[in-house]
């Protein structure tokens, strides 16, 4: 296994990938596309490719730990497949091969760079990202300072209101969701990677608040409830209905509205972001139990 016990920049997740790629024949490695500043964004899949469920993580720079927990589950599942053994207390390998697994890791490769480098990780937008941030350790958005999940086409004009309300109107370290619906290149990715292979539901991660959001407008279908009930109890994590400023504009939302298949929001750990390293097994522990359900139930 790799060791997780490290911050998760670019070329440390290179390292790790390259491992598991090297180590596991079965792994499929792609690219969902590249961030502003370039950064290739790595899609790895396992298991069968005609049905498929999809986890994606590191949607806000700070939230790294995210990124950890996939990679760690994904490495977990490819061992139990190799060997045939089991994670958490499920023969993984045996629903893998009815329900493949996809991972996006880190959707926004340069908002993670800048909250574990600093700003001069943004390249030509490190004018940008100074005159906005003080701390770049909290940083959330991508490097020309918006939020990759307000800039999702789901309930976007409202949450732009919204945004107005609170006096966010230009980029900014967090919550501001750009332009127009899927103007950073980010987004687009995910939405092209979703619109190209058919996933039967998806889990965003995020940190903080051991949180389940599983809902968005009319659409969200009865299994969304049903899986956030299931991921509830096994893991203690509570089911959460978002506050205003955090409805619309979101991965989970987009899914929802688009597909009308179900899609969650996990929110690991406990605490501020960027949560401790030293957090991480811990907190992993508790969200490896959802991490197999979204795949076995
Ligand atoms: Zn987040």
């Amino acid at each position: 296994m790799s060791d997780y016990n490290i911050f998760p920049d670019h070329a440390t997740r290179k390292t790790i990938i390259d491992d598991i790629c090297k180590n596991y024949s079965f792994v499929r490695h792609s690219y969902a596309g590249k961030s502003v500043c370039g950064r290739c964004i790595d899609v790895l899949h396992i298991g069968n490719t005609k049905n498929r469920v999809l986890y994606c993580g590191g949607f806000h720079g700070s939230e790294y730990l995210t990124i950890l927990a996939l990679l760690k589950f994904f490495e977990e599942c490819c061992e139990a497949v190799k060997n045939h053994t089991s994670v958490y207390k499920y023969k993984i390998g045996d629903f893998l091969s009815i329900r493949g697994l996809t991972i996006v890791p880190c959707v926004n490769p340069d908002g993670v760079e800048i909250a574990l480098n600093g700003s001069s990780a943004a390249m030509k937008y490190k004018p940008l990202v100074d005159k906005v941030c003080t701390n770049t350790y909290k940083w959330q958005a991508n490097a020309r300072g918006v939020d990759i999940n307000h800039n999702f086409n789901a309930g976007w004009c409202a949450l732009k209101q919204r945004e107005l309300s609170r006096n966010i109107k230009c980029p900014a370290p967090t919550r501001y969701g750009g332009t127009r619906p899927e103007s950073e290149p980010e987004t687009k990715a995910l939405t092209a990677l979703c619109k190209n292979i058919n996933f039967e539901r998806a889990l965003a991660l995020h940190s903080q608040g051991r949180e389940i959001y599983c809902s968005f407008g009319r659409n969200t279908p009865v299994l969304s409830f049903r899986l956030a009930s299931q991921f509830s109890q096994a893991s203690g994590y509570n089911i959460a209905f978002p506050e205003e400023i955090a409805t619309g504009g979101g991965f989970k939302d987009w899914f929802i509205e688009k597909f009308r298949r179900p899609a969650l929001t996990i929110e690991m750990g406990l605490g501020e972001n960027p949560l401790p390293l030293s957090d991480f097994e811990s907190e992993y522990k508790i969200l490896q139990s959802i991490l197999c359900l979204g795949v076995v139930v």
